[in-house]
């Protein structure tokens, strides 16, 4: 019996520390889609009011927001909902209309001329800071003629890029800027696609000075009970102003998850120098985009 006693209370014990090791300040979720299948015109299973209530319950104060097609993100950015949620919408002009548009985007003038449309006519929240998430299967389609024009023009206008690409691909893309990728904001989602090994990634980083890693989905990223692999954090420590998290909210089954994913960042995030998990968890994405914490 004291054995048992003995034992529960070596178990709250533990609990307890694992709780309280937990990241508990802001997070920035810089990889959030707001898709037509989530809101639907506010008909779908998460209008407005569910993303905000899921943000503000798991401490979400600023997000990227980019939608298929783009109004989500508009109706994010103009919902007086979102300002009472305390949560600062960072618009990106998504490449995508429909999912036709994923295998095609790199090549399509129509999509050149939908990107600067929004550009021009913006959000309720300011102007479009990005564009993105897209997504190469193919990394030679780095190259396509619309792919080229679109990392001309975000470096001219300082937008962020968030791509969905492979190692080769971030060398191409950065290649058809003018500044050979020195001053381009990429932010790489799930930096990288096939995982590749942290010392690739380490390789790109010390190359491209402005490129960041978005960790949603990221293989090796986390072992035994969600904390971090060595490889990993050690990366993180050797650059801890070059990653951001993010929900990659593609289908609405993550929207479901939201809190254990956001709960998933937490606990790893515990594992690091209070100082190295707040800029990893907010002012990494902050800084790039001059949000204020509120
Ligand atoms: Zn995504």
């Amino acid at each position: 019996m004291r054995q048992r006693a003995f034992a529960l209370a070596l178990l709250l014990v533990l609990a307890g520390a694992a709780t309280a090791a937990d990241y508990s300040g802001p997070l920035f979720d810089a990889h959030l889609h707001y898709n037509v299948e989530a809101f639907d015109g506010q008909a779908g299973p998460h209008p407005p009011a569910d993303v905000l209530a899921r943000m503000k319950r798991n401490g979400v104060r600023a997000i990227v927001a980019n939608s298929r097609p783009n109004d989500g993100s508009r109706v994010l950015a103009a919902s007086p909902l979102t300002r009472a949620a305390g949560v600062t919408v960072v618009p990106f002009v998504r490449l995508y209309r429909d999912r036709a548009d994923y295998d095609n985007w790199f090549r399509d003038e129509s999509i050149y001329a939908m990107v600067l449309a929004e550009l021009a006519r913006g959000t309720a929240a300011g102007p479009y800071r990005g564009i993105g998430e897209f997504h190469l299967y193919d990394s030679a389609n780095a190259n396509g003629p619309v792919a080229r024009k679109l990392m001309l023009l975000a470096e001219q206008k300082q937008l962020a890029v968030l791509a969905h690409v492979d190692d080769a691909a971030i060398d191409l893309l950065m290649a058809n800027t003018p500044s050979q990728g020195r001053q381009l904001r990429l932010i790489w989602a799930h930096t990288g696609i096939g995982g590749p090994a942290p010392a690739r990634v380490d390789q790109l980083f010390a190359r491209y000075p402005l490129l960041m890693g978005e960790l949603s989905y990221r293989p090796g990223l986390t072992c035994e009970g969600g904390k971090l692999c060595p490889e990993w954090r050690e990366l993180l420590l050797k650059y801890p102003e070059r990653f951001v998290i993010g929900s990659d909210t593609w289908v609405n089954q993550r929207w479901a998850d939201y809190d254990r994913l956001m709960q998933g960042y937490r606990a790893w995030l515990g594992d690091l120098p209070p100082a190295v998990a707040h800029r990893i968890a907010w002012d990494n994405g902050a800084r790039l985009f001059g949000v204020v914490e509120k």
